[in-house]
């Protein structure tokens, strides 16, 4: 089967939602797709049919029965459908294979000194070559890559890259001229998030920490672009009067505070040695040589009064933080969790508003894969 035919066949939206029951039960019978999806039991056969052929899902064993035959549950078939995500970093390009069920496959990173689009293009190309000599390409149905700035995903234009130095570049046109599978690209945050919306997260924010800080804004289901697709700059929210200089020409801004460089600047000073590393700072933190309350309440205060000003805003019910701070996770979460539920109006009674992504430092690229994957379960007004 054709790549063209494969997707023509997710064309309808009842398969859509056939296939979406089936991912969220994991394992489900022909009668109770019926009864969740409200389409007649006949509808459902032959859509099922269909979706076996096509070998998207398959049949698994027997279920429970209710009277009569013991169900055939069906599942998502993970074997014939993969796609590939890829994350172009300021240091490395990161990789994930991921199946139709969401399981990763494979995973890896490849460093890159030299920033030039030709670059990112020709290591993605190596990358790719090096995944399809492991995976039949004709099982890869396509590719989603994660850039770093701020990317327009309709033309596929990554519009203002600030640590790549690039202007208005048109990555999709020389993507497409290499691969002939379906290509998504959007901003590295915004794919994080997706990592995360897989699992039926329809309301958060995504914070990544690390050389910058950035977010992503998922409100009902959707992702938050704005006017020039800059919602979510909340590393150039203002959080201190008259804080450092940042990179943007503002004083104050959360990243001019909190980037992995202006904290180890930070550390410096407090602690009377000097730090350098990232490594050697998150030893510091993690370990009780230090009194390490003041930087803990440090970056719990700016990166608080963000969190706090984005939760009064738009309500979401979790804060997702991935990036740099996941190697100071347990210190962080208790500090960072009581300044916000302090500060913040929701009170956060029941769930913690605080969270750190289990994808670890491959979300991004996971995240970039399931931009494809998105395409089977959901419509384009869906998401
Ligand atoms: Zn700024």
């Amino acid at each position: 089967m054709t790549q063209q035919t494969s997707f023509d066949i997710m064309k309808s939206r009842n398969e859509r939602q056939i296939l979406k029951v089936i991912k969220e039960f994991k394992q489900i019978s022909r009668a109770d797709i019926a009864e969740k999806t409200g389409l007649s039991p006949a509808t459902v056969t032959n859509i099922v049919n269909d979706l076996i052929e096509s070998k998207l899902i398959k049949e698994s064993k027997r279920g429970e029965s209710k009277g009569g035959r013991r169900p055939v549950f069906l599942k998502l078939n993970g074997e014939f459908t993969k796609v590939v995500g890829i994350e172009w970093g300021i240091h490395s390009i990161k990789y994930a294979v991921v199946n139709l069920e969401g399981k990763i496959e494979m995973q890896g990173k490849k460093s890159i000194e030299n920033l030039s689009l030709g670059n990112f293009l020709k290591l993605t190309k190596q990358i790719t070559d090096l995944i399809f000599h492991n995976i039949d390409p004709v099982l890869v149905k396509g590719i989603g890559i994660g850039i770093h700035g701020v990317v327009d995903p309709q033309k596929g234009i990554s519009k203002f890259a600030p640590h790549f130095h690039w202007n208005n570049k048109d990555v999709l046109t020389k993507l497409n001229k290499i691969y002939d599978i379906p290509i998504t690209i959007d901003n590295d945050v915004r794919m994080m998030a997706r990592a995360e919306r897989w699992h039926k997260k329809k309301n958060f924010i995504y914070i990544n920490t690390g050389r910058g800080i950035g977010s992503a804004v998922v409100l009902n289901n959707r992702l938050i672009y704005g006017q020039d697709f800059l919602a979510g700059e909340i590393g150039h929210i203002i959080v201190k009067e008259d804080g450092p200089k940042c990179s943007c020409g503002n004083r104050g801004c959360l990243e001019a505070m909190l980037a992995r460089e202006n904290l180890i600047e930070y550390a410096d000073q407090i602690f009377d040695i000097k730090i350098n590393s990232w490594n050697k700072l998150t030893n510091i933190i993690n370990s009780k040589e230090k009194n390490i309350e003041q930087i803990l309440n440090y970056i719990s205060k700016y990166l608080g009064i963000a969190i706090v000003n984005l939760i009064n805003l738009l309500n979401p019910s979790e804060i997702i933080i991935g990036g740099d701070f996941l190697d100071i996770k347990d210190k962080l979460k208790p500090y960072l969790t009581s300044f916000v539920v302090e500060n913040s109006l929701n009170k956060y009674e029941e769930t913690s508003p605080i969270e750190f992504t289990d994808y670890n430092k491959i979300a991004g690229a996971v995240g970039a894969a399931f931009s494809i994957l998105e395409k089977y379960f959901y419509t384009e007004e869906e998401i």
